[in-house]
């Protein structure tokens, strides 16, 4: 077992663990316990969040170059060690360990990103009216930021937030998902190596919605950046009211992902396919409603039958594997019940079975004639399947594409000019793949519109998250 496997949280330094109270967590692909996490009681919480406040007063003076020195080491170290950090990806999410590689280094980019953003951090000055004014405006680190995060990129969820929250100067307390903590301790560690002051990055973990509550009312924390359900993020943000903090929601989506006839179909199926597959389709990101225009819906149907029964289910330790299990037998539920749906009110089955909910591996399923009547329509799916409807006009996909309460990201596959320009402009997400399905990168701001969230991470868009602007007006 790897030693960056550490069953503790991590608060000011120390790892604490709890042989009495504790969380254990379970590899999804096999039910095996594969460590444990402390139920923290309140007082650790607060002791966390005091430890944080002490360390933001050191850490916002330290000068950027500084900061941004340790953020390229922490970067080249988990470079070093991405087989290791790979591994624990897999063991606690179950997604394939060549994706768990590719979130190694998705991860490392973001601070390497941030590593050079830190430097970054400009001011300006505006002409004043009258001749002895001067009028600067300065962007300060906000404070304290408490981190939420879930379990589909154990990883990179965490990692693309503390990158950007520690170039601005900001210090940390995160509490990563229960059934995925290892992935965060082991940035804890990797932090601890690198020569990070302690106390500035704390894990805590126990209870999610005790804690969640803690750092809502708690007034020494500044900030809440939160990854996961649109649910959830509504809680925060209404528990946060109290005490007027700001709030980056990164939420669920419904990706539409419409494609012309004129569309080049081989590259539409593979960024069907990019977009839909990875980490089981467990990602906010995953295309939910393909849209396909009714004159292209049998070739396109039968280039995805050519390729999608190619895919390899199975334990993601397994160099083979293309789709590891769901993460659980509830998540797994979820797809049954979205699946029976749908099939009483029309939907027709291509490729595989409605899932029985006794395992966590789920082959996929191709689905088509969905309609807005279907819960699956209006669901995030977040599961291995690929539900498919049609379209005849250009105004009839962009509505159809626009009937949700999300607006993360849109995929769009089409060779026309005009086209190109006119559908991401009209369509009502944050993020528009054009003809492809690969949109995340660390230079490139990743949120969402509408009930998806607020806030950007990634680009110099994602640093503003965690800065607030100062004017000051000097009379000379
Ligand atoms: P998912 O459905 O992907 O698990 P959640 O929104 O339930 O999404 O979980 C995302 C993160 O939010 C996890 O770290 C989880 O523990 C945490 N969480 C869940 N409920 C609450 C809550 N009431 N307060 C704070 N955090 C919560």
């Amino acid at each position: 077992m790897t030693s960056y496997l550490m069953s503790s949280a991590y608060i000011g330094g120390q790892w604490i663990s709890d042989a009495e109270h504790h969380i254990t967590v379970y590899n999804p692909a096999t039910d095996e316990p594969i460590g444990q996490i402390p139920k923290l009681p309140i007082s650790s919480i607060i002791q966390a969040i005091e430890l944080s406040k002490a360390s933001f007063q050191q850490w916002k003076g330290t000068p950027p170059h500084i900061r941004s020195r340790l953020l390229h080491a922490l970067c080249d170290r988990m470079l070093e060690k991405q087989e290791e950090l790979a591994k624990i990806i897999t063991l606690e999410n179950g997604k394939p360990i060549k994706e768990a590689r590719g979130e190694v280094a998705y991860t490392a980019s973001f601070i390497r990103w941030y590593a050079e953003e830190a430097r970054r951090i400009y001011g300006e000055t505006i002409p004043a009216n009258s001749p002895s004014n001067r009028i600067l405006v300065q962007r300060e680190p906000i404070g304290v930021c408490a981190l939420i995060t879930p379990w589909n990129f154990p990883s990179a969820m965490l990692g693309r937030k503390v990158a950007a929250a520690l170039a601005a100067g900001c210090s940390i307390i995160a509490k990563p998902a229960e059934n995925t903590p290892f992935s965060a301790l082991a940035l804890a560690k990797l932090m601890q190596e690198t020569g990070f002051p302690d106390g500035l990055l704390n894990i805590v973990t126990g209870e999610p919605d005790v804690i969640g509550k803690i750092f809502c009312a708690h007034p020494d924390i500044k900030k809440i950046s939160f990854t996961g359900s649109t649910q959830v993020g509504r809680l925060l943000m209404e528990q946060s009211a109290p005490t007027i903090k700001k709030c980056s929601l990164e939420l669920g989506g419904n990706a539409p992902f419409i494609v012309f006839a004129d569309a080049d179909l081989e590259e539409a199926i593979q960024g069907a396919m990019a977009s839909k597959f990875r980490n089981c389709g467990q990602t906010c990101i995953a295309s939910n409603r393909f849209l396909i225009d009714s004159k292209i819906l049998k070739p396109f149907i039968d280039g995805l039958l050519q390729v999608v029964p190619l895919l390899t289910v199975g334990n993601g330790l397994e160099e083979k594997t293309d789709i590891g299990p769901m993460i659980s037998l509830s998540a797994v539920d979820k797809i049954q019940a979205l699946l029976q749906d749908a099939v009483s009110k029309g939907a027709i089955i291509h490729l595989g079975d409605i899932p029985d909910g006794t395992s966590k591996f789920v082959s996929p399923i191709i689905i088509s004639n969905i309609s807005p009547k279907m819960y699956i329509w209006h669901t995030e799916i977040f599961g291995p399947i690929i539900a498919i409807s049609t379209f005849d006009t250009e105004e009839q996909a962009l509505a159809l594409a626009n009937d949700s309460i999300h607006g993360l990201a849109a995929y769009v596959y089409t060779t026309c000019p005009s086209r190109i320009w006119e559908i991401p402009e009209a369509l009502e997400y944050g993020m528009i793949g054009v003809n492809t399905g690969r949109i995340s990168m660390a230079q490139a701001p990743f949120g969402g519109i509408k009930q998806s969230g607020i806030g950007r991470e990634g680009g110099h868009h994602g640093l503003d998250e965690y800065l607030q602007m100062k004017y000051i007006c000097q009379k000379l």
